[in-house]
């Protein structure tokens, strides 16, 4: 094996306010999402996801994303995704004002037509419809392979699968594509061969991946993956949201693990952790129930930060 090789600087992508939020039962009003999404900004974040331009009645937590994109808080470098699932979102998306689009497509034909109703096929050619909207706006899109380490229907996903989607993601003209552990089934092992393997046949193309928590293997999963270079992940403050397949599973992976992680072993991230920790606090207390972020409740005593 090939001495490990750290990277220096990870970019995170915050989704706390949509992977999050759209998991949870309370239905933030648009004036809290706001809020959440102005205090991540000044925590640091400088890549948050805000909303989904989902159908009201598929994501009812999502049904005010054009008002939250009209209205973002603004601040200088910070960039604002927006997830489209079809042409109609992308278009909403893009006369709101989203900076970056992300779409998905399953690995797994069960869970894609479950989820969306298409067949993996028909989702990329809605990803192509997509795909001319964002470059006539000028705005770049990344693809997100989701259930690419496991699917609830089908159980294991061919490494080779998730390669071809990804491939095909990037001759659409993604700018990056995403793994996706959807359901929290990844392994370490299982992680640093698909990215070995990815790396190997796209190695220009940007790789990030976004862990879910669901069994407690997301940072494991995190060290894997930038031990093969992988450089840019997801997180969800406080480890906010859940599994839509596992009731009162945790969600994403805590942001304020990522950091907290990243810092002690040298890896700048730009966030503030002892600001994030307040945020994940504050979040805690409106959702009302106990986050599973761990690094928020272990005291001011781990707090020195290194970055
Ligand atoms: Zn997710």
């Amino acid at each position: 094996m090939k001495a490990m090789q750290l990277p220096e600087h990870i970019t995170i992508t915050e989704v706390g306010p949509r992977d999050g939020l759209q998991n949870e039962d309370l239905f933030f009003e648009t004036q809290r999402k706001l809020e959440l999404i102005a205090r991540l900004a000044d925590a640091g974040l400088r890549r948050i996801e805000v909303a989904s331009f989902v159908r009201p009645e598929a994501i009812p937590q999502m049904r005010d994303a054009a008002d939250v994109v009209t209205r973002l808080p603004r601040r200088p470098g910070v960039t604002y995704v927006a997830l489209v699932p079809n042409e109609r979102g992308a278009r909403d998306a893009l006369a709101a004002g989203a900076d970056e689009l992300a779409v998905v497509v399953s690995a797994s034909e069960t869970h894609n037509r479950r989820n969306v109703n298409r067949t993996i096929e028909e989702s990329l050619a809605g990803i192509e419809k997509v795909a001319e909207l964002a470059a006539d706006a000028g705005k770049p899109w990344a693809g997100y392979v989701s259930t690419a380490f496991g699917c609830p229907y089908e159980g294991a996903v061919a490494p080779a699968q998730v390669l071809r989607i990804a491939q095909r993601l990037r001759a659409l003209g993604a700018y990056a594509v995403a793994l996706g552990d959807t359901v929290g089934a990844a392994d370490p092992r299982q992680v640093r061969a698909l990215v070995r393997d990815i790396r190997e046949r796209l190695p220009d193309v940007p790789l990030r991946i976004h862990f879910h928590d669901t069994r407690g293997t997301g940072l494991a999963n995190v060290l894997a993956a930038m031990e093969e270079g992988v450089a840019s992940f997801d997180g969800s403050v406080g480890g906010l949201g859940g599994c839509p397949y596992a009731p009162g599973a945790a969600g994403n992976v805590a942001t304020e693990d990522l950091v907290y992680m990243a810092h002690r072993m040298g890896i700048r991230t730009g966030v503030d952790l002892g600001a994030l920790i307040d945020v994940a606090r504050w979040v805690e207390a409106l959702v009302g129930r106990p986050l599973p972020g761990r690094v928020k409740g272990a005291g001011d005593a781990v707090l020195k930060d290194v970055s």
